[in-house]
């Protein structure tokens, strides 16, 4: 579940975003929706009485006197609609009631959401409540004067709109994944976001980040919601500022810090370059769950061998394909970009996993069994006595030893891999801590 919805429903005109700007400006002053991508719907968070909720403005219902009403309905507004707890209904007072209204007022009776009914432009609390009265005959009960402009009456329509949200403990934190998606410029960063978002009813909020340009796109794909990290940072053509060179890479760190997955996009032309081994140092250095994309896949001259051979010259270049899956992919033609979900989903899952002592301890006795620790010349044998998972993203098991020098690189590594191969841990990086005896 997620945090309820309200709806701002009315014709064109009647202050719609200006009502939105009010209920919303305590929250997010700063936001930029961006141009183009949300203009349809835009989810803005909004709090009153210690309830928070959404609001979203339904851009206005357009319709032509002449036509039938219905059938123009814009569907932004129906989905809106759909999944709000309540709606406001807007007019405009000082126009007075109109045919639309009335059309739409039909047409929300029908809907099965309460209705509150805002008459705005309502500056004057003499003639407010005059201009206010003509709209009972819509039918949702007493109208609420309000001035979006100045905020005067929205405290009353707020009251009362709280009371229409489900009540607060249903409300559930939603469990974002948030990924980045970096990479070289033109490697098709934004081409796959663009994939990756492209369905319009997915988007779900533009959400100011941490930085006032970094801005956030929400989607939501079978109930799960995606937090695409710093898309504005994505979409910033070319830094033409810094010229056609500028890799943007601090950028990328930071969206890399705040990611559960990362995206790792690979142009398959110009393969693994130094500013790519750069970044992968960084996502394993955070210890975030990565997904290897190889774009452009369509541009590859290919035959039988040609993905063996693509994916040794990925092990060679890049440390972490033992544990990141790899997907070949191409942003023009669609080619598998429907499957880059799946993969994040499982990595975000290994990432946060939680696995029990006594597994862990299982897959330690047998690992030992197969292959004891190193003995030294001096005949002190490492011992390894237990491990447990500390922490997860990325999964971190500690394991206490008699001595931690004991151990070379490769019983380390050997240890990791029995892990990996026991309980999986596939798309994210674990750490394993060897703690000595004090
Ligand atoms: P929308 O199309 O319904 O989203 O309407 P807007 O929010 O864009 O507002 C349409 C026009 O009405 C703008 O010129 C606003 O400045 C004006 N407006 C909005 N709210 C008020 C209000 O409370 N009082 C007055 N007088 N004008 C308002
Ligand atoms: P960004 O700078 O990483 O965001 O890259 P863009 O998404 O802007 O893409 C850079 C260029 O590569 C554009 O001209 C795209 O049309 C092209 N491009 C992106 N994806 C593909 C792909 O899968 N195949 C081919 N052949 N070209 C692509």
């Amino acid at each position: 579940m997620s945090l309820p919805v309200v709806a701002i429903i009315g014709r064109p005109n009647v202050g719609k975003s200006t009502l939105v700007n009010r209920l919303a400006e305590v929250r997010d002053a700063i936001v930029h929706d961006e141009p183009g991508v949300t203009r349809d719907r835009t989810y803005r968070p909004a709090y009153w009485r210690d309830r928070d909720f959404l609001v979203v403005d339904t851009g206005g219902l357009v319709f032509d006197d002449d036509t039938e009403f219905l059938p123009l309905i814009r569907e932004q507004a129906m989905l809106a609609l759909s999944e709000a707890s309540v709606a406001i209904f807007v007019v405009d007072g000082q126009a007075g009631l109109t045919g639309a209204d009335e059309a739409i007022a039909t047409w929300l009776r029908q809907q099965p959401v309460p209705v509150l009914l805002a008459v705005n432009k309502c500056e004057s609390p003499e003639r407010g409540a005059i201009q206010a009265a003509e709209f009972w005959s819509l039918g949702f009960g007493e109208p609420f004067p309000i001035s979006s402009i100045h905020g005067s009456g929205t405290g009353e329509l707020l009251d009362q709109l709280v009371e229409y949200l489900p009540p607060s403990e249903d409300v559930e934190e939603v469990e974002e994944i948030k990924v980045a998606i970096v990479g070289r410029p033109n490697v098709g960063k934004s081409s796959l976001l663009n994939a990756f978002v492209g369905e319009q009813r997915a988007i779900v909020s533009p959400i100011s980040g941490t930085t006032r340009d970094a801005i956030d796109t929400v989607v939501e794909r079978q109930g799960q919601r995606y937090r695409l990290i710093d898309t504005a940072g994505i979409r910033k053509k070319k830094n033409v500022e810094y010229g056609p060179e500028f890799f943007g890479i601090n950028r990328a760190f930071k969206s890399i810090r705040r990611a559960d997955v990362v995206l790792m996009v690979i142009d398959a032309i110009d393969g693994v370059t130094e500013q790519d081994q750069k970044l992968a140092g960084r996502i394993l250095e955070d210890g975030r769950a990565c997904v290897i994309v190889v774009n452009k896949w369509d541009a590859i001259e290919k035959d039988s061998y040609t993905i063996y051979e693509y994916e040794k010259h990925l092990q060679g270049r890049l440390h972490f394909t033992e544990w990141a899956e790899t997907i070949f992919v191409s942003a023009l033609t669609g080619l598998r970009v429907d499957k880059i979900i799946d993969l994040v989903n499982t990595a975000a899952e290994q990432h946060k996993r939680r696995v029990s002592t006594s597994v862990i301890n299982e897959v330690l006795e047998e690992a030992v069994s197969w292959h004891t620790p190193p003995t030294t010349r001096q005949g002190r044998q490492g011992k390894i006595y237990y491990g447990t998972q500390v922490t997860s993203r990325p999964p971190t098991i500690t394991l206490f030893v008699n001595n931690p020098d004991l151990f070379n690189d490769s019983y380390r590594r050997y240890i990791e891999r029995q892990f990996r191969q026991h309980l999986g841990f596939k798309g994210t990086p674990i750490r394993l801590l060897w703690r000595g005896k004090k």
